[in-house]
C-alpha cells in the first residue's frame, strides 16, 4: 500500500476528478482509500426508535488507482518512489522533486 492515513491526494478519475483531500482510512485488502469530503453519497435514513430520519452523507472508499499522492514539498500529483537510507529504513520519495514524503501514520496490518 503506497498511501497512508494523513496523505494528501488528488482524484484523477470520475466525478470528483481534480479534487483534493486527506486520506482518513485505508483498505489494503481492497486497495481502496477513504478520503474525507470525497465520493460522497447521500443516504436516506428512516426515523427509528426516536432517532430523527433524514439524509446523511457518507464517504465511499475510492480505488487507489483513481487517486494520486500530492507531494507536500512541491505540491505536484506524483508517483511514489522508495529509497533506503543509511540505516536501511525505507523512505517514500516524490518522483518529481525527490523529497521524502513522511508517513504520518503507519497503516495497521
Ligand atoms: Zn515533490
Amino acid at each position: 500500500m503506497k498511501l497512508h492515513i494523513g496523505d494528501q491526494i488528488i482524484v484523477t478519475v470520475g466525478k470528483d476528478k481534480g479534487r483534493k483531500g486527506k486520506v482518513e482510512k485505508v483498505f489494503p485488502e481492497t486497495d481502496k482509500v477513504r478520503v474525507a469530503g470525497l465520493n460522497v453519497y447521500k443516504k436516506h435514513v428512516k426515523s427509528y426508535m426516536g432517532q430523527k430520519g433524514g439524509i446523511v452523507e457518507r464517504f465511499r472508499p475510492l480505488p487507489v488507482s483513481n487517486v494520486m499522492l500530492v507531494c507536500p514539498e512541491c505540491g505536484k500529483a506524483t508517483r511514489v518512489g522508495y529509497r533506503f537510507d543509511k540505516i536501511g529504513s525505507k523512505d517514500r520519495i516524490c518522483k518529481a522533486c525527490n523529497a521524502i514524503i513522511k508517513i504520518e501514520k503507519e497503516n495497521k496490518k
